[in-house]
């Protein structure tokens, strides 16, 4: 019988087959102990937890995950959905509202840094409570924060102060969307929390919260963060990814276009002029994504030439499946989003097509400007 090694931490069987299967570790340091005779190992989720605090993200159809969801609707809990509001519709999860129940639940729209600095809250707070309605999402409030730079955390931490007074509060989100960030950004804020985070197991699973006493018996309970193959995070590298997200905000370009026009936003998007007026379009992406413009007419050519070198990312390693064009008409002044990319402002009464990898998606609000 071969030798079977288990985490010290959850008991698990050690494996390097599966990251996202519990008992992984790395093969590299699998070996090493198997060769040692150590036997103190903890598998990656057990070591990063006790190490970092943090918990490894899960598949939003995880079993476990499921029913700690489902355990939160049987509690009297108020439940926090952080977002990412640069790549809002992929990090909505339409599935939590079977799991509400009676529970109060609140919209925390992260990165709100990277808008453009005359956007308006109000606006942003309009688009996304109509993106909730859509999913049948009925949050009571919204705030707009930005975790990483400590922008109106206030308002935030004295309504979440209120309601730990008589019951625990949860956290969720898709993982990149700032949840970490915002939960130091909360400890750090209340110093004396910083010696008090227990991790504890959820009952009965693999699955771990990050538990923070507020008040009496309350507390502030961290989830793991939920994969999600449509968040652009999930498929480019980091070097990618540092192309891409954007870390400053979003600088205006505008470019006058004419029918018969196509922009490209590196491979990442692509966005056809077809009918109306010479006109000027808004372009908010990353600054050092490649942006370029072409005549529509020559624009697969174009892209067919170049999606391996002008056009990158993604690489084809990145499985994000072949550009893909939805026609748009809009009858106001218009955002056009491109999933986690960015947006392109378009005028009144033009028609417009756009188009991302199929993974990614579109979508379409009323100009935040
Ligand atoms: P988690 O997976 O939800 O826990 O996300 P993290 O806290 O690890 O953050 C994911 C990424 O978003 C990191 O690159 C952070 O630096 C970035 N990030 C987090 N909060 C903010 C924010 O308020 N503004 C901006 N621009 N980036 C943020």
């Amino acid at each position: 019988m071969s030798e079977e090694l288990r985490c010290i931490g959850c008991g698990s069987v050690l494996q390097d087959q599966d990251p996202k299967k519990s008992g992984y570790l790395p093969s590299s340091a699998l070996k090493k102990a198997l060769e040692s005779d150590d036997n103190e190992v903890y598998c990656q989720r057990c070591f990063r937890l006790r190490h970092y605090n943090e918990i490894m993200p899960v598949e939003e159809n995880n079993d476990d995950f499921l029913a700690l969801l489902n355990s939160i609707s049987q509690k009297k809990a108020l439940v926090v959905n952080v977002v990412d509001l640069f790549d809002f519709s992929n990090s909505l999860i339409s599935s939590i509202k079977r799991f509400i129940g009676g529970n109060e639940y609140i919209l925390v729209g992260n990165k709100v840094d990277l808008f453009p600095k005359n956007s308006k809250e109000s606006k942003i707070k309009d688009w996304m409570r109509q993106e909730a309605n859509r999913n049948g999402l009925k949050p009571e409030k919204i705030f707009l924060v930005s975790a990483a730079k400590k922008k109106n955390l206030e308002d935030l931490m004295a309504f979440l102060a209120k309601k730990g007074e008589k019951k625990d509060i949860y956290f969720v989100g898709t993982t990149n969307v700032g949840k970490s960030t915002l939960i130091n950004a909360i400890i750090n804020m209340n110093s004396d929390l910083k010696d008090v985070i227990t991790t504890s197991k959820f009952p009965g699973t693999t699955l771990d919260e990050i538990k923070i006493p507020l008040s009496n018996r309350h507390y502030l309970i961290d989830t793991p963060g939920i994969l999600n193959a449509n968040q652009l995070a999930s498929h480019l590298s980091g070097k990618e990814l540092e192309v891409v997200e954007p870390k400053k905000p979003l600088k205006p370009a505008t470019y006058q276009l004419l029918p018969g026009q196509t922009i490209f936003l590196a491979g990442l998007g692509r966005f056809d002029y077809v009918d109306g007026p010479s006109a000027g379009f808004t372009i908010y992406v990353a600054r050092d994504l490649y942006v370029h413009r072409t005549k529509t007419e020559n624009a697969d050519t174009f892209y067919e030439k170049h999606k391996d070198d002008l056009l990158l990312p993604p690489r084809k390693e990145d499985n994000l499946g072949p550009l893909k064009g939805q026609t748009f008409s809009p009858k106001e002044k218009s955002d056009i989003l491109f999933g986690g990319v960015g947006f392109i402002t378009t005028p009144a009464d033009v028609v417009v097509k756009a188009y991302t990898p199929e993974g990614i998606g579109l979508g379409i609000r009323r100009a935040l400007i």
